[in-house]
């Protein structure tokens, strides 16, 4: 009796797995093909200054509209375009599109593009970047680079040495999710960062939690000590935003200002940002 459970808990384990490995190869297939026809679209999601209140660039995040399932998540298939190498061709064409559209907005407002680990390791990333930058036209001053700490981990000379050649060219390097990993502080010394996102799990609660507030003071703390700028992510609530200020974060980004949206919209949310300035000066003389 208690065999025959046993065996029973173990086929429903492997189909399980089966299913999942089916929806994985599944997601592989239609990826693969999505890259191929060009279906993959950045959305844009704004940085605030904090101080100011205004937009000082906008994230790219990838999006995949899908015919029968809609929009799909990064998380769903982030994770098997690493596993398949996909990645690749993928944050090839983030980067491309980003710059394109980077290039239409405003000079003073900045593009952050994703990158993962397994792009550092194809040994050509500095000169996908140099192409991206040339063909669009942006001024690498506008664009930011996010890196996580696993691409630390490994401690490589070379991801070390692209790392310096991509800021020698200009452009920005930001660590994402600070907080997350074993050990981010650490990874600080090995590398100058220009800024730090601090992950939205520290930025929860704020407000209602007193840990949660001391720890964005003391990275705030550790950012002006550094010299880089302090991002907080996933700010959804009027709680955490003044929290956020009270600390002296410099920017921040998340639901309670925008989500992130197609690039048809980036200009008339900029434009708009310009009329309530324009507002500011016509009160102000
Ligand atoms: P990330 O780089 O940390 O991006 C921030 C994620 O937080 C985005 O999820 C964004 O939509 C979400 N977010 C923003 N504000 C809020 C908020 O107020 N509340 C909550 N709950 N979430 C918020 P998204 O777009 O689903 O992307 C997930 C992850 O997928 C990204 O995390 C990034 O690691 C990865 N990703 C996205 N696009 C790319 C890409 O082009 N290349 C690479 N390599 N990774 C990407
Ligand atoms: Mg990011
Ligand atoms: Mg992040
Ligand atoms: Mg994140």
């Amino acid at each position: 009796r208690a065999k025959l459970d046993a065996r029973g808990s173990f086929a429903f384990f492997e189909a399980a797995l089966d299913a999942r490995a089916q929806s994985r190869r599944k997601i592989e297939v239609e990826l693969r093909d999505a890259i191929q026809n060009d279906v993959l679209r950045p959305y844009y999601q704004p940085l605030i200054d904090l101080q100011s209140g205004r937009i000082t660039g906008f994230e790219a995040l990838v999006r995949w509209p899908h015919a029968e399932r809609g929009m799909i998540s990064p998380a769903e298939f982030i994770p098997v375009a690493e596993d398949t190498g996909l990645i690749n061709p993928l944050g090839g064409l983030m980067l491309r599109r980003a710059c394109l559209d980077a290039a239409t907005w405003p000079d003073d407002v900045r593009v952050a593009v994703n990158l993962s680990p397994l792009q550092f390791r194809s040994g050509n990333l500095l000169s996908i970047v140099t192409d991206a930058l040339k063909h669009s036209g942006l001024p690498p001053r506008r664009l930011e680079l996010e890196i996580t700490e696993t691409l630390l981990l490994e401690k490589s000379a070379q991801v070390l040495a692209t790392l310096h050649a991509l800021r020698a060219l200009g452009v920005r390097i930001s660590m994402d999710d600070f907080g997350t990993g074993y050990s981010s502080l650490s990874y600080l010394r090995s590398f100058p960062f220009d800024k730090i996102k601090i992950d939205q799990s520290f930025v929860r609660d704020l407000g209602a939690n007193r840990e949660a507030q001391a720890i964005i003071r003391s990275i705030v703390s550790l950012g002006k000590g550094l010299g880089v700028i302090i991002t907080a992510e996933g700010v959804e609530t009027e709680a955490e935003l003044s929290c956020l200020r009270t600390e002296g974060c410099d920017e921040g980004q998340g639901f309670l200002f925008s989500k992130a949206r197609p690039n048809a919209e980036i200009i008339s949310l900029l434009a708009a940002q310009r009329g309530i300035d324009s507002e500011d000066a016509a009160l102000v003389a």
